[in-house]
């Protein structure tokens, strides 16, 4: 059997949105986010992030920067306990900025290429897994792959709410933040 992936999106999930992060110093985290990660590191799962980063397409943060927030994000986690066992980005836009960036990849949200990636890296079963994010793009992630999709009320989650859901888009649980959601994650993993 296949291990179950906890797929977290990183802005307006783990730390607060600022409409593009392009620096460690605009990084924080929403309350209760650490302890979240942390817990699901107590589960027999592995934790990744999955996060769209077209401001590297459109030309403003590069792949250094990217990882030097990730560094940030690393050691603020790891503050509290946590850690995650793998970021997944995705770099591309199908139409701003240039090749190899400007790109109609698989892996921009809702596409499946960062979960495939996953998968084959760690030997995770897809549909024993849980996507958490604030955008019906995270929520068509894990539609896309089999996934259970949690889509958290942080960052622009209460604004997806208020608008109509699209037809096809299936929400499994509505969480108040990731540290609800991953309390969620782990109701489910025990009747599992
Ligand atoms: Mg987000
Ligand atoms: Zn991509």
């Amino acid at each position: 059997m296949g291990r179950i992936g906890i797929f977290l999106d990183r802005d307006g999930t783990i730390n607060v949105e600022v409409d593009y992060l392009t620096s460690p110093k605009d990084l924080h985290l929403i309350p209760g986010a650490a302890d979240a990660v942390r817990e699901a590191n107590g589960l027999d799962a592995v934790v990744c992030v999955v996060t769209n980063q077209a401001g590297i397409a459109r030309g403003l943060l590069s792949e250094e920067r990217l990882a030097e927030i990730h560094a940030a994000l690393r050691e603020e986690l790891a503050k509290h306990g946590a850690h995650i066992d793998a970021f997944y980005y995705c770099p591309h836009h199908p139409t701003l900025g240039e090749p190899p960036y400007r790109s109609d990849c698989d892996c921009r949200k809702p596409g499946p290429g960062m979960i495939n990636a996953a998968v084959k890296e760690f030997g995770i079963d897809p549909k024993r897994s849980f996507v958490v994010g604030d955008r019906l793009l995270d929520v068509g992630l894990a539609n896309a792959v089999g996934a259970t999709s949690i889509l958290v009320r942080t960052g622009y989650g209460s604004t997806e709410l208020s608008r109509p859901i699209p037809e096809g888009v299936k929400i499994d649980y509505v969480a108040k933040d990731l540290y609800d959601a991953i309390q969620f994650v782990k109701r489910m993993i025990q009747h599992d």
